[in-house]
């Protein structure tokens, strides 16, 4: 049946072209999405590097004050010890009435709540001002601003 210059379609080549055309289209989608999914990788990876200089930088920062904190306490206490004959003994007492204030017995003063100093009545740390008579004195003393 088949002459000279005529060529014999068969099926099974057709449909195996097909598929490995199908199967380029394929591969080539992946590359493509494997691309863009890299792109975002990376943009991410820059982001996080940014955000993280961005905390060492505030740490840096907050160390240097915690530092100055402490060297400035270290300095009053060891005038009050020189004018005033207060003992190592009385701070660690105070330091201990202090902590218990809220209860719980953890090193540090807990504020969940502030007192309005115009008022009297206690709101949350979160507000700033009043939620009673509005006044945004919400402090008795420099250290609860701290
Ligand atoms: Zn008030």
């Amino acid at each position: 049946m088949s002459g000279p210059g005529k060529e014999a379609i068969n099926g099974d080549d057709v449909l195996h072209k097909g598929y490995e055309m199908n199967g380029m289209f394929v591969g080539m989608m992946v590359a493509e999405a494997a691309r863009r999914a890299a792109t975002q990788a990376e943009s991410a990876v820059r982001k996080s590097q940014s955000r993280t200089t961005e905390v060492r930088r505030e740490m840096a920062i907050l160390g240097e004050r915690l530092d100055k904190l402490i060297l400035i306490n270290a300095a009053m206490w060891s005038l009050l010890q020189e004018r005033t004959g207060l003992s190592e003994e009385d701070l660690t007492q105070r330091a201990q009435e202090i902590d218990m204030r809220d209860g719980v017995p953890d090193g540090k003063i807990t504020r969940t709540l502030k007192k309005c100093a115009n008022c009297g009545r206690t709101i949350s740390r979160r507000h700033n001002k009043c939620l009673f008579c509005g006044s945004d004195r919400l402090s008795e003393t420099l250290l609860e601003d701290v």
